[in-house]
């Protein structure tokens, strides 16, 4: 342990990991702390990440950001999930919605009585019992009383980044335009004490947050940590990303098709699209890959196409001596179901929840460590269960997919379910069994059996209790106003 009091935070990098830091920091630890965030023009930020999870919902409201400004400032969408379009087989799509499907008995999920429907010849789609998935097809969003519906948002990354350093810097935050050239570290305990800027400004610090992206300046670059690569598992590497004009109205979902080598994005937003193509380099090349994304856009390109390599995986710590990995330089898994930006802000708590006030404590890194590293294996097995779970075979790279080894738990978790239709959520995982369950169906698995606590209804009842359900999600949807009409009225209030 170090005895000496953290007071001077130095946050490195400013992208949405830095500011994200930077804001939660300020606004709620800014009076006890010194804040100051480096970031480097020069380099620039990654400049992607626009698809995000309802947590950010969260993280918005407990730094008290006003959902309209920020949504006027970002350019910003509702998402209420996403469509995954020939993952299964070609020419089939699925929604993986952020809403609760039916409803559950405390025994067996909801899917359990929709397979009984099934058998009965009450052939509705699962997604048919759930309202954010109907409002998503019909392009139609409200907020709603009491729970309302589960959402999240599409943004433009620049600008959160700019709303936030804006809201940082009014709670104190110091911003250091600079490029970092070098690092000090203490000679006996390897912990960095400094950052040198082109032009000679030293920046000393107590903490550092390294939120360099990609070059991973401290966590890597200084202190060496070492990586644990997934790219076995997932075997993508390499990312287009290209923003064109919008087309048509935005729609509230984020849209991910598969391709030969990979799969493509495309996130609406009020001004534009977000596009981009993430692919295997063992089968496509960049050309190709550039070749691919251009010719299935919709609207005319805003930007050159822009090359991004990366590798799949996680730093072996997330916290090392006394420098915290936040964002890209802490690992990466590819934005199939948009949990980056959530990572950064589950990071950003903990470090919070953990702050080391009166000095570094090894059981708080070896907490923090084992925490994050859990969430990121969670949705690394969820990321991996849609490139398995295939009945594509069609090219070589989906063929990689469906034959490779995969994670133990993954391989139990998709057991129970083929079986018998179960599914647990230890530990409060972010992927609650809905979620699960809506990719595993959708990726074509069909439970052997059923609960029998289904068959406790007589028909009729059954029939009533699905009926019923699925004529509410139906009125619902049919009173929720047009997505774009809500979205430019919400916007205009501010
Ligand atoms: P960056 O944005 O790269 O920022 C790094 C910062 O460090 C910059 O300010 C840079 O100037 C600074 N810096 C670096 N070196 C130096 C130096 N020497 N001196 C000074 N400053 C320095 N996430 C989602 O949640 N949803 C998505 O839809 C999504 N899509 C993605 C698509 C792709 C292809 C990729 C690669 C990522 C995607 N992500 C997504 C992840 C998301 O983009 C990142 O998590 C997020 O942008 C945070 O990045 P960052 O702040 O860690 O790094």
């Amino acid at each position: 342990m170090t005895a000496q009091t953290i007071k001077r935070v130095v946050i490195v990098g400013g992208g949405t990991a830095g500011w994200m830091a930077a804001t939660a920091l300020s606004k709620i630890m800014g009076g006890v702390l010194d804040i100051t965030l480096i970031e480097s023009d020069q380099i620039g930020t990654v400049g992607v990440g626009e698809a995000t999870i309802p947590t950010l919902v969260n993280y918005n409201r407990l730094i008290g950001i006003d959902e309209q400004a920020f949504m006027a400032a970002t350019k910003a969408t509702f998402k209420l999930g996403i469509e995954f379009v020939n993952w299964k087989q070609k020419g089939e799509s699925y929604i993986h919605s952020f809403g609760i499907t039916g409803k559950d008995h405390w025994t067996a999920g909801f899917w359990h009585f929709w397979l009984r429907g099934l058998k009965e010849g009450i052939d509705y789609k699962f997604g048919d019992y759930c309202l954010e998935l109907i409002a998503a097809e019909q392009s139609k969003f409200a907020h709603l009383p009491k729970l309302g519906l589960n959402y999240a948002y599409h943004l433009d990354a620049t600008a959160y980044a700019g709303f936030l350093r804006k809201m940082a810097e009014e709670h104190g935050a110091k911003r250091v335009e600079g490029k970092i050239t070098s690092v000090q570290q203490n000679g006996e305990s390897g912990y960095v004490e400094s950052v040198t800027l082109e032009g000679g400004k030293v920046i000393e610090g107590d903490l550092f947050v390294d939120c360099s992206g990609f070059r991973a300046l401290l966590i890597e670059g200084a202190l060496h940590t070492g990586y644990h690569d997934w790219t076995h598992w997932l075997p993508c590497d390499s990312a287009i990303a290209v923003q064109t004009e919008a087309v048509s109205d935005p729609i509230p979902y984020t849209k991910s098709i598969a391709h030969d080598s990979g799969w493509q994005w495309r996130i609406p937003l009020q001004h534009r699209v977000g596009n981009g193509l993430v692919f295997c380099s063992n089968y496509q090349s960049d050309q190709s890959a550039i070749d691919t994304l251009m010719s299935n856009i919709e609207g005319k390109p805003l930007v050159d196409p822009r090359v991004i390599k990366f590798r799949t995986g996680t730093r072996r710590k997330h916290w090392n001596k006394n420098v915290v990995a936040v964002g890209l330089s802490s690992g990466f898994i590819e934005p199939l179901e948009s949990t980056s930006i959530h990572l950064i802000q589950r990071s950003i708590f903990r470090l919070m929840q953990m702050f080391p006030h009166t000095g570094i404590v090894q059981a708080d890194i070896d907490e923090f460590n084992a925490q994050t590293s859990y969430e990121m294996e969670h949705i690394r097995d969820f990321i991996i269960l849609h490139y398995h779970v295939t009945e594509r075979r069609d090219t070589p790279f989906w063929r990689q997919c469906a034959n490779m080894d995969i994670p133990d738990g993954l391989k139990h978790r998709i057991a129970l379910f083929r079986d018998a239709g179960r599914v647990f959520r230890p530990n409060d995982q972010l992927f609650a069994e809905n979620s699960w369950v809506q990719v595993m169906l959708g990726q074509g698995i069909m439970p052997g059996q059923y609960h029998p606590i289904a068959d406790r209804m007589t028909d009729e009842e059954l029939h009533n209790f699905l009926a019923h359900i699925r004529s509410n999600v139906e009125k619902t949807a049919m009173q929720l106003p047009s997505h774009n009409d809500y979205v430019q009225q919400y916007c205009k209030a501010t």
